[in-house]
Order: C-alpha cells, then structure tokens, then sequence
C-alpha cells in the first residue's frame, strides 16, 4: 500500500484541485495535512509577526471548513505546527511515507521549505497549479516574459492560450465551508449583474460589490481562478460582454503576471532594490510607525490605515494611495510596507503583494519607473465628500500588533 501526504499549502479546496486529485490517484492512502508555520507567528525585523489576527481568524475559518468537507470522504485533516520542514517530515515519517505532494508556490521562504523537505530525503512532488494560465501554454518561454505588462497582455491575447477547464463540482463542499461560501458569492456576484459595471466602480474606495472580492477566496485557493473565470464566460455567454467584464479578465492577468515574474526571477524579488539598482532611501522607522498606525497627517492616508488595521482589508486603490505615500512621502522601506501588508491582509498573496509594491516603487519590470500618487488629486477624485474619511476618522480597532 502506497500512502502519501496530501500537503494543502494555499489550495484549501477539494473541487477543481489539479494537485489533490493526482495525490489521491497515485497513491492507496492519503494523508492530508496543512502546517501552522511557526516563523509566521515570531516577530521580523519590522517588530511585528507576519501573519497577524485578520489573516489567521480567515484562515482558521477556511480550514474548518475544509476538515469538514474532508471527513465527509473519511480523511481527518491533520493539523501541525512548528517549523515547516521538520513537521512535514515528522508526519512522513510517522505515516511510513516517502512522498509528499503540494502545489508549487514560487515565493523563495515557501520554496526554501520544499528544498529543506527534498534535502532529508522526501520526494516532494510540487505542482504549478495557482496561475489562471499555465506557464507551459503561454506564447513564449518564462525566460522571455515581457517585461511590461502591456506587453504581456497582448501577447497572451494574440495567442491561442486558454486556461485549463475547471472540472465539475465533485459533490459539493461541506455546506457551512468557506468552499460553499465562496462559490456562493460567486454565483451571486454575477447574477445580481455586478460584473457589467466593475470597470465604473473598481476604483470606489468601499462599497460591497464596488469590485469583486474574489481576491481573499484565490488568495487561500478556496476558489480556483479557472473556477472564477469558467463563471465570468458563463455570465458574458448570459449576459454579454462588455468593457467592464473584459476588464475583470485584464486584472486575473495582472494576478497571473506576477505570479509570472516570480517564475523568472524568484529570491531577486525580494532583495532590498528588487530588478531596479537605484539605491534604497534610509528608512524612516519613525515615519514607518506613524504611518502604520494611521497618524501620518494624511487624513486620506490615515483612513485607510485605520481601515486596514481595523479589518484586514483595503480596496486596490487606498492600496496603492497608502504605499505610494509611505514610498515617497514618509520615505519607508517598501519591504517594511510590503510586510505590514503581508501580516494583516485577509487576502494576502505573495505574488500579488510583492509584485504590487515593487511596482510602485519603480522596482519590478515596469519600464516607467515607480507609481507616485498626489494624495490631494487623489482625495478630490476618490472622496470628495469626505465620507470615507469620516467612516475611517477614529481608531476603531481594539486589537493591537505590539
Ligand atoms: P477586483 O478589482 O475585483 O479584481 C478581480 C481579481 O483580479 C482580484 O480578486 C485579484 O485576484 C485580481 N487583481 C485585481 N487587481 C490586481 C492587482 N493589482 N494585482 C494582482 N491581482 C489583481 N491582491 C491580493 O490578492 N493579495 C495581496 O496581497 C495584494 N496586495 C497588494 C498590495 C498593493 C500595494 C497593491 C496596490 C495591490 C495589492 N493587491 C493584492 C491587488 C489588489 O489590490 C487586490 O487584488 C484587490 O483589491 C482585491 O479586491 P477584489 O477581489 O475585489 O479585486
């Protein structure tokens, strides 16, 4: 009897689960498992964890569901914590088994664990499964990806490249699973029509369905992009196309562009200058931490760091605002902005975060250099009556990092 560990890394779904249904083909026993890290819990050099309240109440959520859903096959989720490597193998070991299987992700701490594991001795197979395309259907090499990605875009769109075909829903998921909310949301997302007008309202600075939210349910792969994107054809087939829907297809392109980046440059992505070699400014810590704490001065600034503290969330465009200002204005690390992102964002992705703020910073691929947003054009398009500034205009979190 051959058994291998099922390692759930960010695919915390039994449906449309490329890796998952090939551990549970190749093998006559699995054993699921999915490892609390310990390093996300230990403060960084920034002083404060990388994974915070937000993410790990979500998280929690996500994996109760998927505990319930997995008993409903007889598979009891096996639940670790410690360092990463030496848990996966402990649990290998335990089970008399020499192979685990997980999806891949291109980051270099989440790759670092996988080397570590294949050090001892594991065969770990890990599979490329988080893109919307796969690399290997693209019209040219991850060696030659644009480095625009306009550029990108209309090489893709050029090509005959289409994502795989999500497959059926295999029984549905637990009912009380965030799997079942999520495609909930997704089926009501586009029946109530929200999709013929996300390019007028992409940009509000809140409102339910002013975008899609899908990005919390791909980032913990509850959703697969194939899934979220086989539902935006369905509802353009129904409904129609228009610039609107086309757009949601241009932004799971950006997702999928950084994701893209990270196959062709890995650990340099993280270093101090990114692919840029103009010299990083001196870090304000203070600056940092006021910034942080919403008491820049910036009251459009500060509202959306209250927001962001307060529910670990952020609409795309107050994202781009408050890294644009803690970049140019307050003169921060990126790397310090992109962690305090990291450890309260529901929806934290690495590809996405990372990807995101290089760009801002002038760092990644981007031929035009940095994003800087002026916070006062910015205040008169986005609030103009003040209201989300008057939402967001005392500290309403009780939960504090330090
Ligand atoms: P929609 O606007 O409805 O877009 C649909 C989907 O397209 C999203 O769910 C997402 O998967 C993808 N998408 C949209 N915009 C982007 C983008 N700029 N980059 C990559 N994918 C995109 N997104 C994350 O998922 N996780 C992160 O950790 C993250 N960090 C960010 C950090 C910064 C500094 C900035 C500027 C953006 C970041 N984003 C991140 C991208 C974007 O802000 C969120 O994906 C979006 O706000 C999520 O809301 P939505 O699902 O309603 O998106």
């Amino acid at each position: 009897m051959t058994t291998q560990i099922y390692w759930f890394r960010n695919d915390l779904r039994l449906n449309d689960n490329p890796a998952w249904q090939e551990a549970r083909h190749a093998s006559t026993r699995v054993v699921p498992v999915y490892v609390h890290d310990s390093h996300l819990v230990t403060k960084t050099r920034w002083g404060f964890e990388r994974s915070g309240a937000h993410r790990r109440h979500f998280l929690r959520k996500a994996l109760d569901g998927l505990k319930q859903s997995l008993a409903e096959i007889g598979l009891p989720l096996i639940e670790l914590e410690g360092p990463t490597a030496a848990a996966l193998t402990d649990v290998a070991q335990c089970h008399g088994s020499k192979r685990i299987v997980c999806e891949d992700i291109a980051a270099p701490y989440e790759r670092a664990h996988v080397a570590v594991v294949r050090a001892g001795g594991i065969d770990v197979q890990a599979l490329w499964q988080s893109s919307l395309l796969h690399p290997n259907s693209l019209p040219f090499e991850i060696a030659d990806l644009p480095g625009s990605f306009t550029t990108f875009r209309k090489r893709v769109e050029a090509s005959a490249c289409l994502p795989r075909v999500p497959q059926q829903l295999q029984g549905p998921p637990h009912p009380r699973s965030l799997e079942s909310v999520a495609h909930a949301h997704l089926q009501r997302y586009f029946k109530d029509g929200h999709a013929q007008s996300y390019k007028l309202t992409r940009d509000f600075l809140q409102g339910e369905n002013a975008s899609s939210g899908w990005s919390r349910w791909l980032a913990l792969g509850i959703l697969s992009p194939q899934q979220v994107y086989d539902a935006l054809k369905s509802s353009e087939r129904d409904r129609g196309a228009n610039d609107s829907t086309y757009w949601l297809w241009f932004e799971l392109l950006w997702r999928d562009y950084f994701r893209f980046l990270h196959l062709r440059y890995g650990a340099k992505l993280y270093g101090a200058l990114g692919l840029s070699d103009v010299p990083l400014p001196v870090h304000d810590a203070r600056g940092f931490e006021r910034w942080c704490e919403g008491r820049t001065g910036a009251p459009l600034v500060d509202a959306g760091m209250r927001e962001l503290r307060a529910t670990g969330h952020l609409s795309n465009r107050m994202r781009q605002i408050v890294a644009s200002h803690l970049i140019y204005n307050v003169g921060g690390d990126y790397r310090a902005g992109a962690a305090w992102f990291e450890h309260h964002l529901v929806d934290y992705d690495p590809y996405s975060n990372q990807g995101n703020w290089l760009y801002i910073a002038g760092r990644g691929t981007d031929p035009r250099g940095g994003r800087r947003f002026d916070i006062a054009w910015q205040t008169q398009q986005h609030d103009p009556d003040g209201a989300y500034r008057r939402q967001w205009s005392e500290p309403h979190a009780t939960y504090n990092h330090r």
